[in-house]
Parts: C-alpha cells; sequence; structure tokens
C-alpha cells in the first residue's frame, strides 16, 4: 500500500466513516491493512455491508494520499467490486422465496409502503390480487409433498406470465401468493387477475401427473389514485390485503377457480364464472 496523508478518516466500530486524526505514514497503511483485515473476515460471515464499509475506508485512506488522479491499486478496487456485487446479490437473494423463485413477504411488504407513499402522486390506481390454490391439500395428498411443491414452481411461472410493468409475484405464505398491479385502472386489472386465473386452469397438468388438475381463486381488490376519488381516504397496505382476502373467501364460497371483485360496491365473479349464482358476500371488510 502507498503512503498516506496524514489526516485519514477513522471508522467506528460499525466500520462508518467518521471524525479525522492525524496519522503517521507507517500507522496509516497498518490502518489500510486493518481495514483490509477486518473486511475480509466480515464478508466471510457474510456481513456484507459493514465488510463493504471497511474497505470503502481503506480505499479512501488510499485514496485521499493522491493529488491528481489516484492509483487506485488493482486488487482493492476488484475487491470493492466484487463485494459491492456480492452485497447486491444477497440482497437480493434475501427478498426471493427460495421454493418458487417468486418475491417473497418482505419484499411484499418494502415494496407496498412504497407504493404507498407515493399514492398521493400515481396517477394511477393500485390492484392487489391474493391468489390461493384451490383443494391444494388434496393434491399434496394424492400426489405427494414433492410434486406439490413442483406445482407451485409451476404456478408461479404462469401468474408471471403477461405481467404489466411494475407489476409482480410474490409468495404470501403456504400456497397463496399476491400479484400487485399498480398504474391500472379496475378493469384492466381485472382482466390481467381473470387470464391469469384462466391460464393455471388450462395448463397441461397430466404433463406433471397423470390425472392432476389445478385451478386457483382469486380476490381482487382495487384502490383508485388519490385524485381519482378525493372523498375517500387513502387505504392502508394491510386493509387492501384485508379486503383481498374477504373478495378471496368469496370466490372460494362462490364454487373457487375464479376471480372476485367489486364494482360499484356490488362483489361480482369475472369471465366465466360471472354467470355463476349465489355469490357469497359474507366476511366482506372495510366498505
Ligand atoms: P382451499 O381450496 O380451501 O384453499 O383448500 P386447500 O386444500 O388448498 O387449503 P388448505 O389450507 O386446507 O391446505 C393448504 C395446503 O397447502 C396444506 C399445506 O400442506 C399445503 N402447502 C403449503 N405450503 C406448501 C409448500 O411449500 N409445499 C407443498 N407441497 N404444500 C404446501
Ligand atoms: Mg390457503
Ligand atoms: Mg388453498
Amino acid at each position: 500500500m502507498t503512503a498516506l496523508r496524514p489526516e485519514v478518516a477513522e471508522s467506528d466500530r460499525d466500520g462508518r466513516r467518521g471524525a479525522t486524526l492525524p496519522v503517521s505514514d507507517s500507522e496509516g497503511t497498518g490502518l489500510v491493512q486493518l481495514h483490509e483485515s477486518i473486511a475480509a473476515l466480515l464478508a466471510s460471515r457474510g456481513q456484507w455491508r459493514q465488510a463493504y464499509q471497511h474497505l470503502r475506508s481503506a480505499f479512501d485512506l488510499v485514496y485521499a494520499d493522491q493529488d491528481d488522479q489516484p492509483q487506485v491499486p488493482e486488487q482493492l478496487r476488484r475487491e470493492v467490486d466484487r463485494l459491492r456485487r456480492e452485497h447486491a446479490e444477497a440482497r437480493e437473494q434475501s427478498l426471493r422465496d427460495s421454493l418458487t423463485d417468486s418475491y417473497n413477504r418482505r419484499y411484499l411488504d418494502e415494496r407496498l409502503l412504497d407504493l404507498v407513499a407515493h399514492r398521493g402522486t400515481a396517477t394511477a390506481g393500485l390492484a392487489i390480487a391474493l391468489i390461493d390454490l384451490d383443494w391444494f391439500k388434496q393434491v399434496n395428498d394424492t400426489f405427494g409433498h414433492l410434486l406439490g411443491d413442483r406445482v407451485l414452481q409451476r404456478v408461479v411461472e404462469l401468474l408471471q406470465e403477461e405481467l404489466p410493468e411494475d407489476g409482480f409475484c410474490a409468495r404470501y405464505g403456504g400456497e397463496e401468493f399476491v400479484l400487485v398491479l399498480p398504474g391500472l385502472d379496475a378493469s384492466p386489472a381485472v382482466e390481467i387477475a381473470e387470464s391469469a386465473r384462466l391460464r393455471v386452469e388450462r395448463h397441461a397438468w397430466a404433463s406433471l401427473a397423470p390425472g392432476l388438475r389445478v385451478t386457483v381463486s382469486i380476490g381482487l381488490a382495487y384502490e383508485p389514485a388519490a385524485g381519482e376519488s378525493p372523498a375517500r381516504p387513502a387505504v392502508a397496505p394491510e386493509q387492501q390485503l384485508l379486503r383481498a382476502d374477504s373478495l378471496l373467501y368469496t370466490a372460494k364460497q362462490s364454487g373457487r377457480n375464479a376471480v372476485a371483485y367489486r364494482e360499484n360496491g356490488r362483489v361480482r365473479l369475472a369471465g366465466a364464472a360471472s354467470g355463476r349464482r349465489g355469490i357469497a358476500e359474507s366476511r366482506v371488510v372495510g366498505y
């Protein structure tokens, strides 16, 4: 490592850079090495953020020594790049469901908070569709848990086809998934949910196991953009999810394999199921 400027940043216990202290050249070199060693140790424990901060501190110490264009040691630069990449990958992994590779509940919660925070400036509404596999316990009981896992993976692939820009699929838990569809009006959101339901119904499930059939029920709750409905207060994401859950219950009670949604205050079933009689409307909350 090259000689250092006598003024260097001191890192605190978390590796954050803070106050500057006068440091001699040899102390500075030692400090760079210390930062590098701590970074390597933290990285080996998977503590990427802190490791990255220590490498940044080492980087800054070297950088501070250069008056013009700094000659950052190639190895250090590569190390910082590698850590940055690994940090990004680790973050992405922490937001994915390990079985289906869809987003997980943590990602869902983060994104919903984000979307609601921007609701005031959004020009279109937000649709949340809660999806539950029909009679999935029977699928496991008849074909085995491993095949059940493969069904969940395939369902996610089907749900994710034809998602609009900014739309995403997250595993809500067990055999329940959420499609979040921002920036749409109500009726295209219903169409997207209905075509997802239809794709699952029409999929060639028998190719996974002879006799296998899979369908899903969906409850879709729609919230208009703030400007579209000034008389109605903005709804928290948990509340919208509860409404989707109530509508999902309606879809189940109305014969399953259907999308339930609300239009002009009334619960309806989309597409082919719209002709069904006796739509169960119990448990619909918050209206
Ligand atoms: P309904 O139509 O009313 O939703 O019936 P259901 O059988 O789908 O609902 P129930 O809640 O009785 O059963 C859900 C099943 O989903 C039970 C549970 O073992 C299964 N399940 C949840 N997570 C997983 C998973 O990761 N893999 C597999 N194979 N099965 C799962
Ligand atoms: Mg369920
Ligand atoms: Mg189910």
